[in-house]
């Protein structure tokens, strides 16, 4: 194993992402549109493995919550009854010299940050991303791509309720967009004007509230730490005084040390019942718990771990990169948990001009294909195949070689420890279950 040799600093991220087609700055080849990225062929598959876990860890093997696809697009009026019409602001400020913007909460000592010019008063910006519907464009038609997927839960609470026939505690899972007008996306994928949010609104009995509450945040925690995240890279914060929104009663953030500082990958709040009260006060609904054991109408407090994917898989990312000294050689690697892993295997042969030898590493790919996502790759030298695997994080390569065609086994090689161990290719696809630890 090689030892390290930095650590790592965002410009290794952001050219990693590029060269080897994790993440893309979105229009590039029209100078680029700030605060929107696109997830290349690996960027693609790290995202839906992210997801795909956390579906499978909160959904599928919980018997207590239940999944929802709400649409982007909503009603106006819940953009009113949630409070973000009036309240989902931001305090922008300009600078007088260079007309560059700011959050007001991001500007250290009064000045700007560019040119420390002289800041204007700040005044409050709204960040939803307004649109309109259908072909005419007035106030009647305005509405909003939502700024978070929390509502669109919030307002199918009934509906989810009559058809799951759920006793309290339950939960209802969602992914999806969200779209904030942000003032200053920066921090590459960190703070972005598009991203992909997961979020639980997890519905409780008054009063069991602050309980579910530590529950949750132990759960979100330790589920990062079961995916790869070093421990002591993870924290939680309490939101303080004014920093908590309106509609929460305590609010915990599960923060990673990014290499620009800590900051939060999810945030874990008790909303109380304020939500569906909106609601009901807004559309006039009843929108109630019936409690058959006390028979009264309860409306629930609410639990809410809200995470967004875009910045797991960035803390994902940066978690996993390391750089060793091999043989004095400098080897990039990503660390990633193999449920993580865009690439699980990677077949080569070891000289591509041996027909019998690329027959039989894509034989070999073919078999493996329908059990995970599986490359083939013979453009380059063996080490250099290596190395592209390793930055990639593509836990397992295999190399057909000359001997395959004596002994029908193939060498196997360890992305972590880069050891080696030969296996009957009737074997290969059972040790490569078993090592990814599906068997
Ligand atoms: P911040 O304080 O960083 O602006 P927030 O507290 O407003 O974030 P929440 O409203 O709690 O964020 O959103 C829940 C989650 O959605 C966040 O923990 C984060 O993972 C994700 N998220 C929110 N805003 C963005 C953004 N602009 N870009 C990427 N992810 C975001």
């Amino acid at each position: 194993m090689g030892e390290e040799m930095t650590t790592v600093d965002m410009e290794a991220i952001v050219s990693l992402s590029k060269r080897r087609g994790f993440i893309f700055q979105s229009s590039e080849i029209y100078g680029g549109i700030s605060g929107s990225w696109d997830y290349g062929p690996f960027g693609v598959e790290l995202k839906r493995n992210i997801k795909n876990v956390w579906w499978r860890d909160m959904v599928q093997r919980r018997d207590d919550i239940v999944g929802l696809d709400a649409g982007i697009l909503m009603h106006p009026r819940v953009w009113e009854a949630s409070g973000h019409v009036e309240g989902f602001t931001d305090p922008l400020v300009d600078c007088k010299s260079c007309r560059k913007r700011f959050r007001a909460d991001h500007v250290k000592d009064g000045r700007c940050p560019e040119c420390g010019g002289e800041l204007t008063d700040p005044r409050m910006f709204n960040l939803m991303l307004r649109t309109f519907l259908g072909p005419v464009e007035d106030d009647a038609s305005i509405t909003y791509l939502r700024p978070e997927t929390a509502q669109g839960i919030f307002v199918n609470f009934a509906n989810v309720l009559d058809v799951s026939r759920r006793k309290l505690p339950f939960g209802i899972a969602q992914m999806g967009k969200a779209f904030r007008n942000e003032i200053t996306p920066r921090n590459f994928t960190f703070r972005t004007r598009e991203f992909e949010q997961m979020e639980i609104e997890y519905f409780v009995r008054p009063g069991t509230d602050e309980e579910w509450h530590r529950r949750w945040v132990t759960e979100r925690f330790e589920w990062y730490v079961r995916y790869g995240i070093r421990r002591e890279y993870l924290r939680l914060r309490q939101h303080e005084g004014d920093e908590l929104a309106h509609y929460a009663k305590a609010t915990f953030d599960i923060e990673y040390l990014f290499p620009f500082g800590w900051a939060e990958l999810e945030g874990i709040s008790n909303r109380t019942d304020f939500d569906l009260r909106q609601h009901a006060l807004f559309s006039g609904r009843d929108i109630t718990y019936y409690d058959e054991d006390t028979g009264a109408h309860v409306v629930p407090y609410i639990v809410e771990p809200s995470g967004g994917v875009d910045r797991a898989a960035l803390a994902f990312l940066v978690d996993a990169y390391r750089e060793e000294k091999v043989r004095k050689r400098k080897r990039v690697v990503l660390r990633f948990h193999p449920e993580l892993a865009p690439i699980k295997v990677a077949v080569f042969p070891l000289l591509r001009n041996r027909p019998e030898l690329v027959t039989a590493a894509k034989d070999i790919a073919s078999d493996l294909r329908p059990h995970m996502m599986t490359m083939y790759d013979d453009t380059a030298s063996i080490g250099r195949l290596y190395r592209r695997q390793d930055e990639i994080g593509t836990p397992f390569c295999i190399t057909v070689d000359v001997e395959t065609l004596e002994d029908n086994a193939v060498t196997i090689r360890e992305r972590d420890s880069m050891e080696q161990i030969r296996v009957p290719i009737p074997e290969v696809r059972h040790t490569l279950l078993r090592k990814l630890g599906r068997l």
